[in-house]
C-alpha cells in the first residue's frame, strides 16, 4: 500500500529575486514500510522534496498525498498536529538539545507534542534508547556524545512517538563512513521492527546500496526511480 504519492510536484522559491525552480514537476509513489533513498547532487531539491512531504513546507503545484491526506490543503495548526502524530524527522546536523541529556532528549516529543503520562513515557524512551543502544549512555549531553551516537539518540527521538513515516534528510553527512553505514542499518533494523517507513536523502553513493528504492533527482526532476526490492541484509 502507498504511504505518500506525488502527482506532479513542483516548489518555486520567491526571495524577492529571480524565483528558483527546485523542483519542476515530479511523481513518485512510496510504499507503506519502504526503506528508500532520494539521491542527488548539493541543489538538486532532495531538502525540499523532504520538507514538502514533511509538511514543513507547501508545494507550489501539483498533488501530495502523504497518509491519506493531501497535505497542501493543510493549515499552519494543522500541518504542526499533522507532523507530530505522524512524522519524526532526523537532520544531518542531528539538531539535539545542548542543555537536555540524551534521555531527555528522546522524551522531549512525548512531553512537548503528545502529552503522555509519566510511566508510559519512560517505557517508551527506555525502549527506544535500547533498541539504539545508548542505555549506557542516557545521562549524557549531546557534547558528551560522538557524532554516530548523537544520531543514534536522534534516530530514538524521530521514533518515540511512533511515527509512521521518518524522514531523514542526509542523516550521515557528518559521519564517518563506517559510523555512516552502520546508522542506516540501524534505521533499517528499526523499521522492520516498527514497521516504519524511512525515506532518507544522501549524495554519499556508498550508503545507497542499503536503500530499497532509489529516487534519483537532479536539478529538480526526477531522473530515475527504481526498487531494488530488498536490498542487502548484513546481518
Ligand atoms: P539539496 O537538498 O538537494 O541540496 P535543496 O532542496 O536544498 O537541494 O535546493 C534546491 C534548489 O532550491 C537550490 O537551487 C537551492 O539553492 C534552492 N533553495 C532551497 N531552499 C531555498 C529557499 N528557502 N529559498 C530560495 N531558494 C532555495
Ligand atoms: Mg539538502
Amino acid at each position: 500500500m502507498e504511504l505518500i504519492t506525488g502527482q506532479d510536484v513542483s516548489k518555486v522559491y520567491h526571495n524577492g529575486g529571480v524565483p528558483i525552480e527546485a523542483l519542476k514537476g515530479v511523481s513518485f509513489s512510496i510504499e507503506k514500510e519502504a526503506f528508500v533513498s532520494v539521491v542527488g547532487p548539493s541543489g538538486s531539491g532532495k531538502t525540499t522534496l523532504l520538507n514538502l512531504i514533511g509538511c514543513l513546507d507547501k508545494p507550489s503545484g501539483g498533488r501530495l498525498l502523504v497518509a491519506g491526506t493531501d497535505v497542501a490543503g493543510l493549515g499552519r495548526t494543522d500541518a504542526a498536529i499533522f507532523r507530530g502524530s505522524h512524522i519524526g524527522f532526523i537532520f544531518q546536523s542531528f539538531n539535539l538539545i545542548p542543555v537536555l541529556t540524551a534521555y531527555e532528549n528522546v522524551e522531549y516529543p512525548l512531553i512537548m507534542v503528545q502529552n503522555v503520562p509519566a510511566a508510559q513515557r519512560r517505557r517508551q524512551v527506555q525502549d527506544l534508547i535500547a533498541a539504539v543502544g545508548m542505555s549506557d549512555q542516557q545521562t549524557k549531553r549531546p557534547d558528551q556524545l560522538s557524532g554516530g551516537q548523537k544520531q543514534r539518540v536522534a534516530i530514538a527521538r524521530a521514533l518515540v512517538t511512533h511515527p509512521q513515516l521518518v524522514l531523514a534528510d542526509e542523516p550521515t553527512a557528518n559521519l564517518d563512513h563506517d559510523t555512516a553505514m552502520g546508522i542506516i542499518r540501524l534505521m533499517k533494523g528499526i523499521r522492520k521492527e516498527l514497521q516504519t517507513t524511512f525515506v532518507f536523502s544522501t549524495h554519499d553513493v556508498r550508503i545507497i546500496d542499503e536503500a530499497e528504492g532509489i529516487y534519483r533527482i537532479e536539478d529538480g526532476l526526477l531522473k530515475e526511480s527504481h526498487n531494488q526490492g530488498g536490498g542487502h541484509d548484513h546481518d
